[in-house]
């Protein structure tokens, strides 16, 4: 039975992608997380128990715990990073170190252990502003945010690893992510949460700006269809996406009216520093090599959401009532 190592299992992305996993193959998972603020082993309940999955606590800055566990496997899928654009803000540092140099350490294991793939999920925030067409995997790399600059460095660090030493990367970068378990400090789940809790929705600046959204199972699936990828697709990155704008007031407005909550609810905050007006992505490349195409559209993805949240209060209650980096950091940021 093949072995995946799962970097940063623990937390959204990561933990939809296991199940995904789990429920698709016959594969033994290793998941390695540090158990930071966003990591949650809650997101994994339903499956702790499986034979064929095995949690390890630990860091990939940390060579010792990486290199035993990069024995033990056949390919890699890298989802671990301090993700959170406003938290880079505040303090850039852990980003620096965990989305470049943590790449590094897993990157220079898997050299020395010849694994099948290294799939390295990096984000298309690296592109910067989209302009006027949505980003293509040779746009050129203008990341505005200290989080975004640093996923920009451990992208290249991955591809470097391809160029030099002939591992087999690959590198994603997706737009952003909608779906069960994600963190509620991000704009979906704290728009949803505070809704529910008859809260005000925080609105950067005009809330024109644009993001473009796909729905994390479709976002699993492309992933696992890059780690069987055949071996010419080596060194290349692709974009993943549902081609699906919206502005952050147009998503606030949705919410609210599946909550069946007024727009009085929505509250104009200062504008983010360095915020980007538009991120979209051009996905015609993993359409055509990979044969892939999302299978939900904006609006089951966003009820679909919705709905989880509402069933799951106890879920990001706990987060949101108890946890001191979740409380601390509200305070902090949004004065
Ligand atoms: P998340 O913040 O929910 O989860 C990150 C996980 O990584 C957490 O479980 C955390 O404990 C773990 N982690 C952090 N530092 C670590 C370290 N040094 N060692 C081991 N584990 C560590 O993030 P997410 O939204 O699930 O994003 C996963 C990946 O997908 C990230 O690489 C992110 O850049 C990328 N991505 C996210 C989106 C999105 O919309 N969420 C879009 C595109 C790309």
């Amino acid at each position: 039975m093949k072995t995946v190592l799962v970097t940063g299992g623990a937390g959204f992305i990561g933990s939809n992608f296991i199940r995904y996993m789990l429920k698709k193959h016959d594969y033994s998972i290793i998941n390695i997380d540090k158990l930071t603020y966003a990591g949650n082993l809650d997101n994994l309940n339903d499956i702790e128990r499986d034979k064929r999955y095995e949690f390890i606590r630990g860091d990939i800055c940390d060579r010792d715990v990486v290199d035993d566990v990069m024995r033990r496997v056949d390919s890699v899928v890298n989802f671990a990073a301090e993700t959170h654009v406003d938290r880079s803000i505040l303090d850039a540092g852990d980003f620096v170190k965990t989305d470049v140099y943590g790449v590094y350490r897993l990157l220079e294991a898997a050299r020395v252990n010849d694994v099948e793939r290294f799939v390295h999920i990096s984000t298309d925030e690296v592109y910067g502003d989209a302009g006027d067409e949505p980003s293509r995997e040779d746009s050129p790399l203008m990341p505005r945010s200290p989080y975004a600059a640093s996923k920009a460095g451990g992208d290249r660090v991955a591809f470097s690893y391809w160029a030099t030493y002939g591992v087999p990367v690959i590198i994603t970068r997706c737009s952003n992510n909608m779906g069960p378990y994600q963190y509620p400090e991000k704009l979906i789940p704290l728009f949803v949460t505070n809704a529910i809790e008859g809260k005000s929705l925080p609105v950067y600046g005009t809330g024109r700006n644009t993001r473009d959204w796909i729905y994390v199972e479709d976002h699993c699936e492309a992933v696992d269809l890059t780690l069987h990828a055949p071996g010419e697709c080596n060194g290349d990155v692709f974009n993943i996406g549902a081609s699906a704008e919206k502005s952050v007031l147009q998503i606030a407005g949705l919410i609210l009216e599946i909550l069946g909550k007024g727009i009085e609810l929505i509250e104009h905050v200062d504008d983010r520093l360095g915020h980007v007006k538009r991120h979209a992505v051009n996905t015609e490349k993993i359409r055509k090599t990979l044969d892939w195409k999302p299978k939900y559209d904006f609006r089951e993805g966003i009820e679909k959401t919705v709905n989880w949240y509402v069933d799951n209060e106890s879920w990001w209650r706990k987060i949101k009532d108890k946890q001191r980096e979740y409380i601390d950091f509200m305070k902090k940021y949004y004065k």
